[in-house]
């Protein structure tokens, strides 16, 4: 049978624990005792674990044997804000499929209150990273960054591979462009940085920052995607280009 996994807030060589809403639950809901066995993820680690003490404020777990940990795929997804639930959808199935990070931006076809309520609502945004890699049995957490305007992202720095997601590229597919960056990378994994448009598409003045600082178009295929969809389905081709 497999081993739960959780999180661990705080850790030292031997011991581990998690408090919060996650140490009342295993307290009151699954009713565990000292002695049961779990796998226990503490900073970016994995181990065999078992429960020394419990109360529905904090459970201590003793530290047993490093397990071998899966690293996550080397990409951040930058995501257009757009409707929280579909969002938050995206968010969590890009945990399950392995994403290294999420840059949330604020698009010109953001709406504007989602704009303005952005920054409040990482903290939901990091709740549902954490509840997604417990679930998925990640050994880490995918970073969450904080809000920052599309033009910032796209200007900064980055030694990564970038990539835009638009509907409207014909010729390069996201398979040639990953094919691309990996022979470029030689014996090396590449990192990557891919971006994806909120619901009404990127506009044109963002598509040609995008050109201007270096990023890649590239297509997954003929059909428009939701935003969520095109997420999942990038996440989908690098995978299996990488892993
Ligand atoms: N402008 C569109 C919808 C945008 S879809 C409209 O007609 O309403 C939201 C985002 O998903 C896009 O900005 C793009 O990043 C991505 N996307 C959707 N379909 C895609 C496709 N076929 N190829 C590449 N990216 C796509």
């Amino acid at each position: 049978m497999t081993r739960r996994r959780w999180i661990a807030e705080h850790w030292d060589e031997a011991t581990a624990t998690i408090v919060g809403a996650q140490a009342e639950h295993m307290a009151r809901v699954l009713r565990t005792q000292p002695g049961m066995e779990a796998d226990v993820v503490a900073g970016g680690h994995v181990f065999h674990a078992e429960v020394a003490a419990i109360t529905p404020r904090e459970v201590r777990f003793n530290l047993i044997a490093e397990l071998e940990a899966d690293p996550a795929l080397p990409l951040t997804l930058v995501l257009a804000i757009y409707k929280f639930d579909r969002m938050e959808w995206a968010i969590e199935k890009a945990t399950e499929l392995g994403v290294a990070a999420i840059a949330p931006v604020i698009a010109r076809r953001t709406e504007k209150h989602l704009a303005e309520a952005a920054e409040k609502r990482t903290e939901r945004w990091r709740r549902i990273v954490i509840e997604s890699s417990q679930q998925s049995r990640r050994s880490d957490v995918p970073l969450i960054h904080e809000p920052a305007s599309l033009s910032s992202r796209v200007r900064a720095a980055s030694a990564a591979t970038r990539i835009v997601l638009a509907e409207q590229e014909r010729t390069t597919t996201l398979c040639n462009a990953l094919n691309e960056a990996v022979a470029a990378a030689g014996t090396e994994m590449p990192t990557l940085e891919i971006a994806i448009g909120p619901e009404g598409g990127w506009a044109p003045e963002e598509e040609a920052l995008f050109d201007a600082n270096g990023w890649r178009a590239a297509s997954l295929g003929p059909r428009i995607l939701r935003a969520e969809t095109a997420a999942i389905a990038a996440l989908a081709v690098v995978a299996s280009c990488l892993e």
